[in-house]
């Protein structure tokens, strides 16, 4: 059998494994747990898994629309907001065509992009922040699309409403601008992207946002996208009919009235980033201000090695040699408990 000439260069995702009783500050999720209330859905959605899922989503995306304020035909719902990216992928890329990003982000839309055999142009971040003007740069008439994360993953980083708006305006019509908000749940930052105004303004533009953080359902794998109708009609296209679970559904969506554990997230997120940039000024180590749930720092040896190191005394971190940056590595916020066992493992770590 001959493999499609693409996927010559790429290999299996490789879950990391992890040793009984480890604390997982590796993967940006919610320490808080799920959502009381999801979980509540969840349990009674079970009795009907004999029923296939409603492949509409039509509930998911009702709530969604009323809380969001948009309409229903402008939301698609995937099985992880990972999902949506291959099917933007799978609707925009052909052979020989471009997606641009950054050098140090998710590596999910190089997957997407390399899938449907395109090509990944990537600009350099600026001081750990995506940089529109390089990205500009890279534009030319094979350019389908844009993946800009904001706040970026792994940096924490973000680009501000009137940088991204200006960049915005010179991004041409026929390239869609894929505006990742994964972690925009966790921002504080006054200029952070009003991303709806900007919807209205650019019809290229798309974004995306997922269960998997703030709400705590990354098992669920669910992920919502919001676009112009006609943009939202042309990826559906390439939606498989069932792609989202039925307790994936309903948990999300009782997630969504659950504003005290929303509010409980963002306070442990922003009371343990205070905890935790106080104890690396004191370490003397090197970090990104963040505007996620995670904080990228840098620790001035392998971090492949760092990470095994503090696997072997209790925590997991992730080392950020995969995203292109050998030194630093990217810890998950926790807990009061959770962030003084980080500090406690680090500093011992790095004596
Ligand atoms: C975690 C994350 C997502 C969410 O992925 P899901 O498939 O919805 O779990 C999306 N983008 C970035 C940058 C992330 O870090």
């Amino acid at each position: 059998m001959r493999k499609k000439e693409n996927l010559s260069g790429m290999i299996p995702y490789k879950p990391g494994v992890l040793k009984e009783g480890v604390l997982k500050l590796s993967s940006n999720e919610n320490r808080l747990g799920p959502s009381p209330k999801a979980i509540e859905a969840i349990l009674h959605s079970i009795n009907n898994v004999n029923i296939y899922p409603d492949g509409s989503c039509r509930i998911l995306k009702e709530t969604l629309a009323d809380k969001l304020g948009y309409k229903t035909e402008n939301l698609i719902v995937g099985n992880g907001s990972d999902e949506l990216m291959t099917l933007i992928a799978a609707t925009y890329i052909s052979d020989g065509d471009n997606a641009i990003t950054a050098e140090n982000t998710f590596s999910e839309y190089t997957f997407a992009t390399i899938l449907y055999s395109g090509k990944v142009q990537k600009a350099p971040l600026k001081e750990g922040i995506f940089d529109p003007e390089e990205i500009l740069k890279l534009i030319n008439e094979k350019t389908r699309i844009i993946y800009f994360c904001n706040p970026n993953n792994p940096t924490g980083t973000y680009v501000n409403h009137t940088d991204l708006d200006s960049m915005l305006a010179k991004v041409p019509e026929n390239t869609l601008f894929v505006l990742d908000e994964a972690y925009g749940d966790y921002s504080d930052a006054l200029d952070y992207p009003d991303s709806k105004k900007l919807l209205r303004k650019y019809p290229n533009l798309m974004i995306l946002r997922t269960f998997s953080k703030i709400y705590g359902l990354a098992a669920l794998r669910v992920g919502y996208g919001i676009a112009r109708e006609e943009v939202i009609n042309d990826i559906l296209v390439t939606k498989q009919p069932f792609n989202v679970n039925t307790p994936a559904q309903i948990g999300a969506t009782a997630a969504l009235s659950d504003d005290d554990f929303y509010r409980k997230s963002r306070s442990m997120n922003s009371t343990g980033k205070r905890f935790l940039y106080e104890e690396l000024d004191r370490l003397e180590i090197k970090y990104y201000p963040s505007q996620a749930n995670f904080i990228c720092l840098y620790v001035g040896r392998d971090s492949k090695e760092l990470f095994q190191e503090m696997m072997e005394q209790g925590v997991t971190i992730r080392p950020l040699t995969s995203f292109g940056l050998d030194q630093w590595i990217r810890v998950t916020v926790g807990s009061e408990q959770d962030n003084k066992l980080f500090i406690r493992i680090l500093e011992n770590t790095l004596k």
